[in-house]
């Protein structure tokens, strides 16, 4: 018993001391980490206000924001955000091959791969394998500007409209592109982890469609202005039918099954990966509702498919069309599985690409009726309704628009002031930076923040609060979302350490 408390006595003596020098290594490691914050604020502030008679300091900055910890790319395509060069590395293990020249009369297009076995013949000369592309120069760059945005604005050459090349790319690369979901993820990941960033939220493949001949067509019957209980029962007869069909039920447990192997084995203690599924806006009204019935179906309690989202050019013919029928169909099916999130594109157009009519309500529709969370691009907000008050909606019911900032300048031509982020930030909406389409547009999340501060110039604060945003306004579970948090926070502990080491070294004059 002595023994004991002589035991007792010697650590609990021994402990004050030690616990007093912990506590002062740590206020040594707080007050260092305060002043690195404080070096990285000035040295930021430095580089976006440039030097006197100067402009920003450009290769500085942007060498900073490839440091710069991400957090996450919360608007991320997975098909646009892989880059040509790839696809025409699965061509090559897939042994496609592509058409260098047109032949119409044969449907053989010039740009398209041939997955069809019986024309992948030495004698179809017009077909090239992959090896065959990569040597023969004039063809591979021509290639690749058609798959992609590359090149589209330095030479003068035969060209669609922008908004057109860019949508066009994504039907070249599709047949090849899921190919091995797995491996592009793989990609995309490691190029993530490149630029300092810890998630992804992928919107990786649309889900499934099942028809009904009757149910179907009654959802394709119903006009513009058709009246909610018309389109309420129309709904209401296909969701009915999609719960209880076997057939259907298959293809939801089959899609879910299939996403889940997708992402298989990219998470770790680095990186986290969560998807999102969705619908083309520009399909019919059956297929766009019973699309996003079985998305809605796959999210609902599922920890990796975190919500829904609607893609496609939203100035489509049938996008503007169908635009309030879509919203009520979101409106339903929330009622029906109330714990989906969603985030959804809203508002990206800008005057002149639709008539002014469309450009009223894109975004109030997509949060007041849809029940949107988040909004993706939201870039047509000074044309809506009543945009003083949509705008303090926004920041009432904390709806995080997302900012991409190359995609909207290449699609939309919206640059520089033109675009609102600057605005969204004077009036406190809360805003992310993602890539949408980094390998169409041949960026980088890196790129979309460079583009933010260099144009924008937040303060280095705002330009962080930023960074944590992409995951507090993730779809993350809110226990994931403590633990990316508390990584993010010694990441950017680290990478302060770093920006006030270049900060001075940065002090030489030249
Ligand atoms: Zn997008």
């Amino acid at each position: 018993m002595m023994k004991k408390i002589i035991a007792a006595f010697c650590i609990s003596a021994f402990a004050l001391p030690m616990a007093t020098a912990y506590a002062k290594d740590d206020a040594k490691d707080d007050a260092k980490t305060k002043q690195n914050l404080q070096s990285t604020r000035q040295y930021y502030a430095q580089l976006i206000a440039g030097t006197p008679g100067a402009q920003v300091r450009l290769a500085e900055l942007n060498m900073l924001m490839t440091m710069l910890p991400k957090g996450g790319d919360i608007h991320h395509h997975y098909t646009g955000s892989v880059y040509a060069e790839t696809y025409l590395d699965w061509i090559g293990q897939q042994g496609f091959c592509v058409y260098r020249e047109s032949d119409l009369a044969n449907k053989q297009e010039k740009f398209r791969i041939e997955t069809r076995k019986a024309y992948i013949t030495e004698t179809n000369k017009t077909c090239l394998m992959a090896d065959a592309i990569r040597k023969d120069n004039a063809f591979y760059r021509e290639l690749i500007s058609t798959w992609s945005v590359v090149d589209f604005d330095n030479h003068v050459h035969p060209q669609v409209a922008p908004d057109q090349h860019f949508f066009n790319t994504f039907g070249y690369f599709s047949p090849i592109s899921k190919y091995s979901t797995n491996q592009g993820l793989t990609i995309l990941k490691q190029q993530a982890k490149a630029e300092n960033q810890q998630y992804l939220e992928t919107m990786l493949k649309s889900a499934p469609i099942t028809d009904h001949p009757e149910f179907s067509a009654k959802i394709d019957a119903l006009q513009a202005n058709s009246s909610k209980a018309e389109m309420l029962e129309a709904f209401g007869k296909l969701a009915d039918f999609l719960a209880q069909d076997a057939g259907a039920q298959k293809k939801i447990a089959d899609y879910v099954q299939e996403t889940i192997n997708d992402a298989a084995g990219i998470d770790d203690a680095d990186f986290t990966l969560r998807i999102q599924t969705y619908v083309s806006r520009n399909s019919a009204p059956s297929k766009v509702f019973s699309s996003l019935f079985a998305a809605f179906a796959a999210s609902q309690n599922n920890p990796l498919i975190v919500g829904v989202n609607i893609v496609g050019a939203e100035h489509a013919l049938v996008a503007v069309r169908d635009y309030n029928l879509h919203m009520q169909m979101f409106a339903f099916l929330k009622q029906r599985f109330p714990k989906v999130r969603l985030s959804l594109h809203a508002g990206e157009l800008v005057l002149g690409i639709v008539p002014p009519e469309h450009l009223q309500h894109h975004m109030r529709s997509a949060i007041q009726i849809a029940g949107a969370e988040r909004i993706g691009h939201g870039v047509d907000i000074m044309h809506e309704t009543n945009p003083d008050q949509l705008l303090a909606e926004l920041k009432k019911r904390n709806v995080a628009v997302e900012i991409n900032l190359t995609s909207n300048d290449f699609i939309l031509g919206l640059k520089q002031q033109a675009h609102p982020v600057a605005m969204y930030l004077r009036h406190e909406t809360p805003i992310v930076i993602s890539s949408d389409d980094a390998g169409v547009s041949r960026s980088n999340l890196s790129r979309e923040y460079f583009l933010f501060a260099s144009r924008y110039t937040p303060s280095y604060d705002t330009l962080k609060k930023t960074v944590y945003n992409s995951i507090r306004y993730s779809f993350l579970s809110p226990s994931d979302k403590v633990i990316q948090l508390r990584q993010l926070d010694q990441r950017f502990v680290k990478f302060e350490a770093a920006a006030a080491k270049l900060a001075l070294s940065a002090k030489s004059k030249f």
